[in-house]
């Protein structure tokens, strides 16, 4: 344990530990590299997280913090070696992470994580102000498993057996209300689902009570839709990143200090490869946008990821017009960029895309931004808190009422 804590020490680390009632015994630890916590308060939107195993000797759980930048690089917010998976741990280590932030308006809009709802409690408390999202994948395969096993039809012989026509039709039935893009349809795909599962009551009543009732807005478009999430709506970001840093450690047999020289050296890459994808958004623009006036304010100054967002919109104005029923503005919502039906206004009346139009995530292009000069942006660069008003704004600018 002196070892690690030299390590964190030395590389400047910003960590804290906490021992069981008192005693030598060390509990928990949490750690962050120095370029992390520039980047979480840099990139603060959306937060993923989930535990992994089998990392060191000991059977402590490794807790990992990701989020995203603008150029949609996964970074590593912050680590807990945990002892157990208690509430109190949870609790301990988001509070850790929350405390990374230097201004505490800042906090992240999203959270996302799979179905334990210890951790799910956890966060509400700790980021009472964010949104919390589960992660749609875990869902679907809990869903899937659990119509597997319960919906089952008579063969020739009078035998209960698994279809797998039986659970495509009932899974397509599921997709139907996940998908849902209005309150309205939803409660139509739900009528629909309970109609092709009514011979299953059991799990009917499974999915209604355990997944639809206390899950529904953290799991179904018409809700997921309405968050800045910047696309991620599963866990599987953190879920590579465990993947990346079990190729590091070698085994799951070492002790902390060698965990941790595993997680620095996955560091060290990560951060390289982030630093070249600002690099080369800042510098070189994509064929496609040379001399197209639409995205002349935005060259260099917004992410590629950002400006091929926009890009897919911009394809779609030929199907949607500035008709924002068929266009459904959805991208406004969870990215904060410009949709459709807004960029065909715009080409009707001769106008381009402004850079204020553009939520502030997309817009950095570093580690860390200078706070003063961010402040004397404020004309360009409206804050992450002020975004939901600019899209709400927008909204009635253009008269345009989707989801109200
Ligand atoms: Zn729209």
């Amino acid at each position: 344990m002196q070892e690690l804590f030299q390590k964190f020490e030395e590389n400047n680390y910003v960590f804290n530990y906490r021992t069981v009632n008192g005693s030598k015994t060390v509990q928990d630890v949490f750690f962050a590299h120095p370029e992390s916590v520039k980047l979480f308060n840099t990139f603060p939107t959306v937060l993923v997280m989930d535990s992994t195993y089998k990392t060191n000797q000991y059977k402590m759980t490794l807790f990992e913090i990701v989020g995203l930048t603008s150029t949609e690089m996964t970074y590593n917010v912050g680590f807990a070696f945990l002892t157990s998976e208690k509430e109190d741990n949870f609790t301990w280590a988001l509070q850790e992470c929350a405390n990374l932030l230097k201004c505490k308006k800042q906090m992240p809009k999203v959270i996302v994580t799979d179905r334990d709802t210890r951790l799910m409690n956890v966060v509400a408390n700790i980021f009472p102000t964010s949104t919390a999202l589960v992660c749609e994948f875990h869902i679907l395969k809990n869903v899937r498993a659990r119509c597997i096993l319960d919906c089952k039809v008579k063969d020739s012989k009078g035998k209960h057996v698994k279809s797998s026509n039986l659970v495509d039709t009932i899974m397509n039935a599921w997709e139907v209300i996940v998908n849902s893009p209005s309150e309205e349809l939803y409660a139509d795909a739900v009528l629909q689902f309970r109609k092709v599962c009514e011979q299953f009551p059991k799990f009917l009543n499974y999915v209604v009570s355990t997944i639809l009732k206390p899950l529904k807005e953290k799991i179904v478009k018409v809700w997921t839709n309405r968050v800045m999430h910047f696309g991620c709506t599963t866990t599987n970001r953190v879920e590579s990143a465990h993947g990346t840093l079990k190729g590091y450690l070698q085994d799951s047999k070492g002790d902390l200090a060698k965990g941790w020289k595993a997680i620095n050296s996955m560091l060290i890459v990560q951060f390289t490869k982030t630093q070249a994808t600002f690099g080369i958004n800042s510098t070189v623009l994509e064929h496609k946008f040379k001399g197209n006036k639409m995205y002349k304010s935005l060259e260099y100054n917004v992410s590629r990821p950002a400006m091929n967002y926009i890009y897919k919109q911009a394809s779609r104005v030929k199907d949607c017009g500035s008709d924002s029923k068929k266009c459904g503005c959805v991208i406004r919502w969870t990215h904060g960029l410009p949709c459709a039906c807004l960029i065909s206004k715009k080409l009707k009346l001769g106008r381009y895309i402004r850079l204020d139009e553009i939520n502030i995530h997309w817009k950095k292009l570093c580690f860390e931004v200078d706070d003063d000069v961010e402040e004397s942006n404020r004309h360009v660069s409206i804050p992450t808190e002020l975004n939901a008003i600019q899209v709400f704004l927008y909204t009635r600018l253009y008269d345009i009422h989707v989801f109200f």
